[in-house]
Formats: structure tokens, C-alpha cells, sequence
């Protein structure tokens, strides 16, 4: 699925470069020295190039002050050849957040995160919507799941998956139930989902039990073991056998998040170059 939406979006991007002369390009901004960071951003200037992305590297493993940082985004906004900014998160800790996705313009906020966007979302406007759960409903749509009137769960309530998805999931009209750390019973939640999202970080939080007979699981999360396993939130081998479906990890969410992050770039490239 991944490698269709990324085969589209590279048709796109060569439509777009015939009618305007113009590359998209993606700047990335990275403050800190986060492996994890460095291994995200190499999949996804990877993919970029693969399908035509431009991206310019704005790499501080050092560290870079929040004025600094803030100054730099303002630049990046300004600079017409620039039409989408990836700021990867975490920051280091002191950095503000909140202050520096704000500073970045909404329309070449890729990842969706500035709150003008998660506004939008809100309010049923949708402009940029966060790659992941942006993923999420293209892989339910690609297997016909049907939503509307369905129980849908998520499993964790953060800016970047958990909340819009389930806006996402409302919007297409299921009935939306959210669970997070402090859910008194989340085993009677999750035995009633339809459609169960799991974006909590701990791996096998959702046992087999937790599922019921002929859901769909879509697992979020990435989770290192210590036997530097890499993992979901959802007890695969249990659960695979009572649902009806379920994404992997690796290898299910993770490949969408990026396809879509190359989707929204490219989306953004064509407002800035008036080609919508
Ligand atoms: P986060 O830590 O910001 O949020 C986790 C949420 O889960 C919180 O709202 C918390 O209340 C909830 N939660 C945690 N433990 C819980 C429990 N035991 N029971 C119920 N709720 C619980 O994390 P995030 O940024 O939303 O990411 C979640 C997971 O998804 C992580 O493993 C992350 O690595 C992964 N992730 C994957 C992709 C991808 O492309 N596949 C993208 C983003 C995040």
C-alpha cells in the first residue's frame, strides 16, 4: 500500500515539475542528538528521493538555542523554494514544542501539527492532516473497512496520532470511544471495538483477550525490547487469530506514515505553486 501511494505521489511530483519547473522540497530540521531521530530521517529523505522530493538538511545534533531554532523557521517559511518543513520531534528538553510548530506556517507544516491545522481538523476543514493517522484511514479504506455506525477505540490520546485520529474516525462517522492512561477499565473498552487503533507505546498493552472476535486491529506503536526486537503495542501471535484483521509491526503503519509524509509535501508544493 505504501509503495502505491508513493508510486502516485512520484507521478505527481514529475506532473508538477513539467507544469512549473519547480521540485518539491522538503527542509528538514533536526535539534538534538537522538538516534532514533537520525534513523527516521534517513527513511524519509530516502523516500523523498525516490519519489522526486527535494530536501535540505538543517541538522543540529549539537543543539541549537529556541531562538535560533525560531529564527530559522521563520526563514524556512520565507523561502519560496521551501515548500514544506519537517521539524522531527522530540526537541531536547530545553526547547519549547509547542512554540517552535507554532512558528512554523501552517501551509508548510507537513506533519499536520500546528494547531491552525489540528484546528481545521476539528472543525471538519481538513487542510494538512498528520501523516500517521492520515496512514491509519488509508489502510481502512484500502480494505473496504466500513466505519460508519461502527465502535471504533483508540488507544491513546496524543497531538500527533491518538486525537486526530479519532477526529478522523468521527468524521467518517463511527462512534468513537478514547482510552489513555487513566481509563479505569480498558480491557471493557477495547472487548467492544469494531475497529481498535492502538497508539500507546507499550508493547502488548493489548492482549488477546482485550479483542474481540472479528476486529480490526491497526497497531501503532514502535517499541524496541531490550533484545532490540522491534515490536507493536498489541500482542500479534494472540491476537492475529481472533481478528478479523491486523496491521504488523514492522512494517504496517510505519511504511503509510511516510508514504503520507511524501504525500503531504507534495500537496503542499502544489498551494505554494498555485497548482491545486
Ligand atoms: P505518546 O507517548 O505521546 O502517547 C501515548 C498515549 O498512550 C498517551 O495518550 C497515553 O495516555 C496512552 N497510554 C500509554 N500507556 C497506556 C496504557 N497502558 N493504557 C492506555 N493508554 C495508554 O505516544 P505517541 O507519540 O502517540 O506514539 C504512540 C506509539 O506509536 C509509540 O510507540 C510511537 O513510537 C508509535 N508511533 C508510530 C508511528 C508510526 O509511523 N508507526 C508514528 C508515531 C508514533
Amino acid at each position: 500500500m505504501a509503495q502505491k501511494v508513493l508510486a502516485e505521489v512520484k507521478t505527481g511530483v514529475t506532473a508538477l515539475r513539467d507544469r512549473t519547473g519547480a521540485t518539491p522540497t522538503l527542509a528538514v530540521v533536526l535539534v538534538g542528538d537522538f538516534p532514533a531521530s537520525r534513523i527516521y530521517i534517513a527513511t524519509k529523505k530516502k523516500m523523498a528521493a525516490e519519489v522526486g522530493i527535494a530536501s535540505r538538511d538543517f541538522l543540529y545534533p549539537g543543539g541549537l538555542s529556541q531562538p535560533d531554532l525560531l529564527a530559522l523557521l521563520r526563514r524556512l517559511n520565507a523561502d519560496p523554494a521551501v515548500h514544506g518543513i519537517l521539524l522531527q520531534l522530540p526537541l531536547p528538553q530545553e526547547c519549547d514544542e509547542d512554540e517552535a510548530i507554532e512558528a512554523i506556517a501552517p501551509l508548510k507544516d507537513v506533519d499536520g501539527f500546528h494547531p491552525t491545522n489540528l484546528g481545521h481538523l476539528l472543525a471538519g476543514t481538513p487542510t494538512v492532516i498528520p501523516c500517521t493517522p492520515a496512514g491509519v484511514m488509508e489502510i481502512l479504506d484500502h480494505y473496504g473497512v466500513e466505519l460508519k455506525g461502527a465502535e471504533a477505540v483508540v488507544v491513546g490520546r496524543s497531538r500527533i496520532v491518538g486525537k486526530p485520529l479519532a477526529q478522523l474516525l468521527l468524521a467518517r462517522h463511527a462512534t468513537v470511544t478514547m482510552c489513555h492512561t487513566r481509563t479505569r477499565d480498558l480491557a471493557a473498552h477495547t472487548r467492544r471495538a469494531e475497529v481498535l487503533c492502538v497508539a500507546a507505546g507499550r508493547p502488548q498493552v493489548i492482549t488477546g483477550e482485550m479483542v474481540r472476535e472479528g476486529a480490526v486491529v491497526v497497531d501503532v506503536g514502535i517499541n524496541r525490547l531490550e533484545s532490540g526486537k522491534l515490536v507493536g503495542d498489541v500482542e500479534f501471535d494472540l491476537v492475529s487469530k481472533c481478528a478479523r484483521a491486523i496491521t504488523p509491526v514492522p512494517g504496517g503503519v510505519g511504511p503509510m506514515t511516510v508514504a503520507m509524509l511524501m504525500k503531504n509535501t507534495l500537496q503542499a508544493a502544489r498551494r505554494h505553486l498555485g497548482a491545486v
